[in-house]
């Protein structure tokens, strides 16, 4: 007989989490408790060397009732630069999923999760390569940025050790829902975790310092600029023209190009923001001179940013990454011609495969 799955206390916002407790008639002063234990400490347990103030009651009941939520290492592999640290964890289901923390220019970035696999089918993509598993749950995804918190607390621990003068503890600031997966189409879950992870008694992540990246979900997009949730969104492109996008990214049969843009335009004029437009640069095929103009004239007007990614190679597609050269150049059109900002952002941990999805195919091909 399989049992009802038990309460992930990941799931749960602090209000709601104060209702369980008045659900099991416990006073909801120990909400309170709970909670800084799940994200001030960072609790791996409800053991009493992990959570020593909880009172026997409320122990019992989550050991009776609930789930850490806490999500095992399966591997860890460091980039040779060490600037990338690239985590495989495993979910209650014996699915894997990757979480990297990343250190670049004094930022410490979790990028995470939100599907196991994903549904997009993007052609040079790991995880489209996989296809869709599942969604994962807010529990999931605010585990992994729980992870990469308590990995950079116990590395400032170890270093106080050793150096007693070095840098002040990186607390983590951004997280970048870019890993595994497609956020928009998963869209309640990915707002319930973020509910969490801003939560100023808890991790307390600024909104303005959490990014969704999309492949171009379009009802998701309008629902973002309804909502006016104050995130940074950044839009997959990749490609200029319909025919040519939808080669890339199948998802864009559905949600055409027109229509994204439209949606695009909706988003910037009801929020204000301006959108990232994400590029992966693919020699030969989308990053000639010509198709950067096309780019410029697609975005003309809009608030913009566009950001510049080499192809990460990968075993189900061929393409091969563009040169730097050439990558420069399609940057200085769209500057020059088009006063549109652009970063080309470097293939930091290429040598650990930190491309989306890339870790998980490698792993279970062993
Ligand atoms: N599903 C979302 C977020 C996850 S993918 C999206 O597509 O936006 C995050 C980014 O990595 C996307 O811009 C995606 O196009 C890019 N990406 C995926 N595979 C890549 C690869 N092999 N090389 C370079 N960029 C890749
Ligand atoms: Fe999915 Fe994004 Fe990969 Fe496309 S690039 S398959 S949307 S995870």
């Amino acid at each position: 007989m399989s049992h009802p799955p038990r309460l992930n206390l990941y799931d749960l916002t602090r209000e709601q989490l104060r209702t369980q407790l008045v659900r099991w008639e416990l006073s909801p002063v120990h909400a309170a408790t709970v909670w800084n234990y799940l994200y001030l400490g960072l609790a791996e347990s409800f053991s009493e060397t992990a959570m020593p103030d909880l009172p026997a009651k409320v122990r019992t009941r989550l050991l009776a009732e609930t789930t850490l939520g806490v999500l095992p290492t399966a591997l860890e592999t460091d980039s040779s630069d060490g600037f990338t640290r690239k985590y495989l964890l495993r979910l209650a289901d014996q699915e894997r999923i990757e979480t990297v923390l990343m250190r670049f220019t004094g930022r410490v970035t979790a990028c995470v999760s939100s599907q196991v696999g994903c549904a997009m089918g993007c052609v040079f993509c790991a995880t489209g390569q996989m296809g869709y598993t599942r969604h994962l749950t807010p529990g999931e995804i605010v585990a992994q940025a729980v992870h990469v918190a308590r990995a950079l607390k116990l590395s400032a621990l170890s270093a106080h050790h050793s150096a007693p003068a070095a840098h002040p503890p990186a607390r983590l600031r951004n997280v970048v829902l870019m890993g595994m997966g497609e956020p928009l189409h998963n869209y309640d879950a990915v707002m319930q975790a973020t509910d969490i992870l801003r939560d100023e008694a808890g991790l307390a992540l600024g909104a303005e310092r959490i990014t969704l990246s999309t492949v171009g979900v379009v009802p998701g997009i309008l629902r973002l600029a309804q909502e006016k949730r104050p995130f940074h969104l950044a839009v997959s492109l990749h490609a200029a023209t319909q025919a040519e996008r939808a080669a890339l990214v199948p998802a864009a049969k559905k949600w055409p190009l027109d229509e994204l843009m439209a949606a695009c335009r909706t988003y910037s004029e009801s929020t204000g923001r301006k959108i990232f437009y994400e590029w992966t640069l693919i020699e030969g095929k989308n990053d000639s001179v010509e198709t950067a103009r096309a780019v410029g004239e697609l975005l003309r007007g809009l608030p913009a940013q566009v950001n510049l990614i080499p192809l990460n190679p990968t075993s189900g597609y061929d393409g091969a990454p563009t040169h730097n050269a050439a990558a420069k150049a399609f940057q200085h059109i769209l500057a020059s011609e088009f006063k549109l900002p652009s970063t080309v952002r470097q293939r930091r941990g290429i040598d650990i495969a930190a491309g989306c999805g890339q870790l998980a195919v490698a792993e279970a091909g062993h």
